[in-house]
C-alpha cells in the first residue's frame, strides 16, 4: 500500500491547502471537505483565510460574520465549533494549535478524522485517517467483504493502516493524503473503476479476482417494523389501571397500560372498553407518542378515559386489571420508558 506515496506526491491534484504545513490551514479545510467536495470549498476556504488568517482570529470573529463567511456551506455548527475550538486554543494552548492525536480529539467539532489528518498532515504523527475514501480502497485492496458501516470494521481498517504505517515508517500524512486522493480520482465509488492506472494493482484482491465493483459492502439497517397500538390510561377515582404485559414482545411480564393493536377512534373505543365491561363517563384524546425499541416502533394512540367502578376483577383483553395508586405506580407497578409519555 506505501506506494500511494510516490503516486501521491506525482499525481495529486493542486489545492491551496496541500502542500501547505500550516495546521490552521489544514484544519480549516478539513472542516470545510467534511460533506462538501473539494471544488465547492476552494472560493469558500480562499475567502476564510483571506479574512480569519489564524486561530486569534477565528476565536475573537462575532458570530454574525462567522455565519456569513460561512453561508452555503451548510452544517453550521461546524463554524460554532471552529470558533469554540479557537477560544480553547487561545486559553489552554498558548494560541498553538495542540500537535497530538488525542489532544486534538478533546476539541470541539473535531472527531478521529479531523484529529488523525491534522496531526499526521501538519505534525507528521502516525496516525491514520479513516474516511469513505480510504474504507473504499481498503476494503477492494484486501477483498474484503466486511461491512464498513460497522463500527468494529472500521476499528479495524484504522488498526490495520496504523501497523502499516508504524511497520514501514511511512510518513503518514503523505499516506493518508494518498489513499484518500487514490479514492476520490481512481478508486471510484460507482461506475468505470480506474484500475489500470492504480499504483496498488498489483497488489489488490479485487482487482486480481475481478470483483472491485462488488466493494465495499454497506449493510443497510434492519428496517423496524412498525406497530401501531391504542393505549387506554384508565382512571377510577385517584387510580390508575395497569395490566401485567402477557403478549410475546419485549415488554412481556412487565406493567403497562391495557393497549389494543391499530388505532382506535373515540368510537371504537367506547366499544372496546364496553366488550370488556368497563363504563366509560369521559373519554380524553391525549397526544400520540412514538416508541422505538431495537427492532420494532410502537405508534401509540392513546385515550384517557375515566371510567366507573367496577365490582369483582375487572380484565382487558383477557388480562386482569389492577387500579393502582400513585405512589404504588412509582414503586410497585414501576412502568417501561414506552407507557412514560403520557402527563396524566
Ligand atoms: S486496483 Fe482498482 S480496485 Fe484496487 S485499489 Fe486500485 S483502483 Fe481500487
Amino acid at each position: 500500500m506505501e506506494r500511494v506515496i510516490d503516486w501521491y506526491i506525482d499525481h495529486h491534484r493542486d489545492f491551496p491547502f496541500r502542500n501547505d504545513p500550516d495546521p490552521y490551514h489544514i484544519w480549516i479545510s478539513e472542516i470545510m471537505l467534511q460533506q462538501t467536495r473539494m471544488e465547492t470549498v476552494l472560493p469558500y476556504y480562499e475567502r476564510f483565510i483571506a479574512e480569519l488568517p489564524d486561530v486569534k482570529a477565528l476565536a475573537q470573529v462575532s458570530d454574525d460574520r462567522l455565519l456569513k463567511l460561512w453561508e452555503g456551506l451548510g452544517y453550521y455548527s461546524r463554524a460554532r465549533n471552529l470558533k469554540k475550538a479557537a477560544v480553547i486554543i487561545m486559553e489552554q494552548h498558548n494560541g498553538r494549535i495542540p500537535e497530538s492525536y488525542d489532544a486534538l480529539l478533546k476539541l470541539p467539532g473535531i472527531g478521529e478524522y479531523t484529529a488523525g489528518a491534522v496531526a499526521s498532515i501538519a505534525f507528521h504523527q502516525p496516525v491514520p485517517v479513516v474516511d469513505g475514501n480510504v474504507l473504499r480502497v481498503w476494503s477492494r485492496f484486501y477483498g474484503s467483504f466486511r461491512d464498513v458501516l460497522d463500527n468494529d470494521v472500521r476499528k479495524e481498517v484504522r488498526t490495520s493502516l496504523e501497523k502499516e504505517i508504524l511497520s514501514k515508517s511511512l510518513d503518514a500524512g503523505l499516506f493518508n493524503q494518498g489513499l484518500m486522493e487514490l479514492g476520490e480520482t481512481v478508486c471510484l465509488p460507482k461506475g468505470e473503476l480506474l484500475c489500470k492506472a492504480c499504483p496498488l494493482k498489483d497488489g489488490c484482491t479485487a482487482f486480481r479476482e475481478g470483483y472491485a465493483d462488488r466493494l465495499p459492502v454497506r449493510k443497510t439497517p434492519e428496517k423496524k417494523t412498525v406497530v401501531k397500538l391504542t393505549v387506554f390510561i384508565l382512571k377510577c377515582k385517584d387510580k390508575t389501571a395497569v395490566v401485567k404485559r402477557s403478549g410475546k414482545d419485549v415488554l412481556k411480564g412487565l406493567y403497562g397500560y391495557p393497549v389494543t393493536e391499530g388505532h382506535l377512534t373515540e368510537e371504537e373505543v367506547r366499544r372496546e372498553l364496553a366488550s370488556n365491561h368497563l363504563d366509560a363517563e369521559r373519554i380524553l384524546r391525549l397526544a400520540e407518542k412514538k416508541h422505538v425499541f431495537t427492532h420494532r416502533i410502537w405508534e401509540m394512540k392513546a385515550y384517557l378515559c375515566e371510567v366507573q367502578p367496577v365490582s369483582g376483577g375487572a380484565c382487558f383483553g383477557g388480562d386482569p386489571l389492577i387500579f393502582a395508586a400513585d405512589r404504588e405506580l412509582s414503586e410497585v407497578y414501576a412502568l417501561p420508558s414506552a407507557f412514560r409519555k403520557w402527563d396524566v
